[in-house]
Order: structure tokens, then C-alpha cells, then sequence
């Protein structure tokens, strides 16, 4: 299993957020085996904050390998599902769905008052210090707290999405780029690329 150490060098700093998804990525990893080599696990995540980050660098769902799906709805919510070698066109697999439920501490009054100082822009020694210390107490109590406080997981058989297909390629009339035949668009009766479509 990966550490926290190196999905923050992954990353390039460390958060809550990261700490979160690292989490999530840990508890699918129990329980359905091993990180994906290749594309037999496919993870969906329902948000495309720092916390895939960790999940990509974690179960090695990836988005360049196509078993990483993002579904733009905003919410904490991970589902991976687990593709039986030999079952290559099976519609459904065993999965796990994961969303964090986690409320982060209150805030004091200091807190508060430096939190709002650091988003108009103060940066200053004093002010940096405290947004510094609630956020590493935040990452820690989210690496040490148990799945039951931060996780909500529900588990069975769950529909694959379908594979990525491999389409031909066509070339821009406008920018002579090639690109995927299903994203070519028609302008004045010629074939362009979404860049010129929307170019002026
Ligand atoms: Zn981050
Ligand atoms: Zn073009």
C-alpha cells in the first residue's frame, strides 16, 4: 500500500482533501484487493477535487488509462468496482461505494477571524500560523480516525460502466490538428475541432 508520504509527493502538498481521498482509496483497496495494474479495477468519482489525486495514485485508477470516470455532481462520493480477470464483458462486478461523511471541527473564534483575514488576502506570520495548525489537526484527525467516522460504504455487485471505445481520426479543416471523430464538430459546412468551433 502506498503512504500518506508519497501521495503528497504525488500531489505536491498535503491537505485535508487529500488526506480524504487517501482514505477512501485505502478502505476500496481492503476490500476488493489489489491496486490496478492495468484496468481491471475502475474507479468513479463524483468530484474532481485533490482528493483523486490520491485516488489515482493510490488504486492506480487513472485518467489517462481510462479507469478513472468522473462524474461532475459535486459530491464526496468514490465507487470502484472490480473487473474478474477472464470476464472482460461482464456488465457488473463486485464494488464498494464510499462516501465520506466527515464534519470537520468547529472553529473558534480565532480561527474564524484569521481564516477570514487569510481569504482577503493577509498573509502575514500570525495569520499564516493558525490557518496552518487547524489545517494539519484536520489531515491528522482524518488519517487517524476509524472508517466508521469518515466513510459511509456500501457493498455488492454494482453495473461496470461501459468501456472506452477507440474511434478513428479526422483532421481539422481550420487547424489541420487531428482529432477524435466523436468530438469533430461541422462549421460552414467543414469539419473542425471544438477550439475552432468556438474560436471567433
Ligand atoms: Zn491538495
Ligand atoms: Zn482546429
Amino acid at each position: 500500500m502506498k503512504s500518506f508520504e508519497e501521495v503528497a509527493d504525488f500531489h505536491g502538498h498535503i491537505c485535508p482533501g487529500l488526506a480524504l481521498g487517501y482514505r477512501v482509496s485505502v478502505c476500496a483497496l481492503k476490500e476488493l484487493g489489489e491496486r490496478a495494474a492495468d484496468e481491471e479495477l475502475v474507479a468513479i468519482v463524483e468530484n474532481n477535487s485533490c482528493a483523486v489525486d490520491a485516488v489515482q495514485f493510490v488504486t492506480g485508477c487513472t485518467f489517462g488509462k481510462g479507469n478513472l470516470i468522473f462524474r461532475d455532481y459535486g459530491k464526496q462520493v468514490y465507487t470502484f468496482i472490480k473487473r474478474l480477470p477472464g470476464d472482460e464483458g461482464a456488465k457488473a462486478g463486485d464494488g464498494i461505494r464510499i462516501s465520506v461523511d466527515w464534519k470537520s471541527p468547529e472553529e473558534t473564534d480565532e480561527e474564524k477571524n484569521m481564516w477570514d483575514r487569510y481569504m482577503k488576502g493577509d498573509h502575514s506570520d500570525n495569520v499564516l500560523k493558525v490557518v496552518h495548525t487547524r489545517k494539519s489537526r484536520k489531515i491528522d484527525m482524518i488519517l487517524n480516525a476509524g472508517d466508521e467516522e469518515l466513510l459511509k460504504v456500501t457493498k455488492g455487485k454494482m453495473n461496470l460502466p461501459e468501456e472506452a471505445k477507440i474511434y478513428p481520426s479526422l483532421r481539422c479543416a481550420s487547424c489541420g490538428e487531428k482529432m477524435m471523430e466523436l468530438r469533430a464538430r461541422v462549421k460552414d459546412g467543414k469539419i473542425v475541432c471544438i477550439p475552432c468551433l468556438e474560436k471567433a
